[in-house]
């Protein structure tokens, strides 16, 4: 069978569905550079208007999966399932850190492919960076054995994953294409399946500091992956959480690793943290038949958090990965500080009403620890640290947050946005839920 890339962006245009031949051809193309960008822009904007049935949804899902290597452990005799978590994105969202370990000390293997900061939210990858020594982007050979010998490496982008998505997405950037729901299943999921995983629990994030940040879109999106990843044979669920407010209680590098370290050595007072990493975890034990249930996954979590075996197994990824070896005990000396570390105080007291998130995923772009252009160099040192939650009382003794920042006018740029973020009031706040909903499959 011929096929003509006009003709498939015309059939899309007219609202038809394509077959699995045609968009198997399509991504090809859009791999071996033989379909064009003005091309790739018109079937992406097409698509965005017409979106695409679950049968279209996986057949682009598992072509671009398939345009690169795709990761097998086989040889490797793990014996345990291979899992892994991603996050649509957020501000302070530093769960990966210790999700992957916490996995890990309950039998699990995970290897985590991570990526850098978008927009205003951090990356995963950036945060193991700030590390003196840690190698993000080890050889092939050495991820391997990370994975067999320690049971989680988090780790970067290594070989050729998914390829067409990169040229993909690269023409969606430009061609305002990004949001669309299939796009984004096809994007995000061709990237994760490519490293060849039985199970996957995603974080879908909505509110203020998320890129979905309307409920009913987060919905959305988190059915779509479900029913897409299970129908190209990996088990998925998909956990919709708050984004309304920082997760972590920090935003920035170094200063979320400091967060996670502590979390892990138990010295981290974080209650939403805590649920959506258990809730999290729990649910990669479930679905990867690490526990019987959920309720026997919590158990397992609470234990190897509390009994301090997740903070053994990072502190070995860390040391194998070229990292200190003594990490988890003396992370303050392998993480760089910033020239300034201050408090910054509400220009009136009251309670916090409402953060807006993303202006203080943005404040930490401000203070040089986020990108602007994707080649930017960061500063791994600043950020914000002790981020006041919503219902907090703030007066002149109570800090909104302490800002780390490299210079006094980007100290002043950034209070002055955090500022902005808050909105004060007199109404006392109820603690809203962490995990707002989960999305199963439904056979
Ligand atoms: N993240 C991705 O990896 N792809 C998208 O399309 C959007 C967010």
């Amino acid at each position: 069978m011929i096929f003509l890339p006009q003709e498939i962006i015309r059939k899309k245009r007219n609202g038809q569905e394509l077959t699995a031949q045609e968009l198997a051809f399509f991504v090809a193309g859009i791999t071996n550079n033989t379909i064009s960008e003005g091309q790739i822009g018109a079937f992406a904007m097409a698509t965005y208007f017409q979106g695409m049935t679950m049968d279209e949804r996986i057949a682009l899902t598992t072509g671009m999966r398939d345009s690169g290597e795709v990761l097998n452990w086989q040889s490797l005799d793990l014996g345990g399932p291979i899992v892994d978590k991603h996050s649509t994105g957020g501000v302070g969202d530093l769960v990966s850190i210790m999700l992957g370990p916490i996995v890990a000390a309950c039998g699990g293997y995970v290897p985590m492919i991570t990526g850098r900061g978008l927009g205003h939210t951090g990356g995963t990858l950036d945060k193991f960076d700030a590390i003196t020594g840690y190698q993000s982007v080890p050889s092939s050979t050495l991820f391997r054995d990370t994975v067999k010998e320690v049971g989680v490496a988090i780790i970067g982008q290594t070989g050729d994953l998914a390829p067409a998505d990169k040229r993909f997405y690269s023409v969606r950037d430009i061609t305002s294409t990004v949001e669309s729901i299939p796009l984004i299943t096809a994007s995000i999921l061709a990237k994760k399946l490519a490293a060849g995983l039985d199970a996957l629990v995603m974080d879908v994030k909505t509110g203020s500091g998320a890129f979905m940040a309307e409920f009913s879109q987060a919905q959305e999106l988190a059915h779509s992956i479900v029913n897409v990843a299970n129908g190209a044979g990996v088990k998925t669920t998909a956990l919709i959480t708050d984004m309304d407010q920082l997760l972590a209680s920090s935003a920035g590098n170094a200063v979320e690793m400091v967060d996670a370290v502590k979390y892990l050595r138990n010295e981290l007072d974080n209650p939403r943290l805590h649920q959506v990493t258990v809730a999290l975890a729990a649910e990669m034990l479930t679905i990867s038949g690490l526990a019987a249930n959920d309720h026997d996954a919590r158990i397992k979590v609470n234990q190897v958090i509390s009994n301090g075996k997740a903070a053994e197994v990072f502190a070995k990824m860390v040391a194998k990965l070229g990292g200190p070896i003594d990490f988890v005990e003396n992370y303050h000396h392998h993480l760089p500080q910033a020239n300034i570390v201050r408090p910054i105080f509400a220009e009136q007291s009251g309670i916090v009403q409402r953060i807006d998130t993303r202006t203080v995923g943005l404040s930490v772009v401000e203070l040089g620890g986020g990108r602007r252009r994707a080649d930017d160099i960061i500063d791994y040192s600043v950020g914000l640290s002790q981020v006041a939650t919503v219902g907090l009382s703030l007066d002149s003794h109570t800090p909104m947050a302490i800002v780390h920042a490299a210079n006094e006018d980007d100290f002043k740029r950034a209070e002055q946005m955090v500022n902005q973020a808050f909105v004060l009031g007199d109404s006392v706040q109820t603690p809203q839920a962490s995990v707002l909903e989960v999305v199963r499959h439904q056979p």
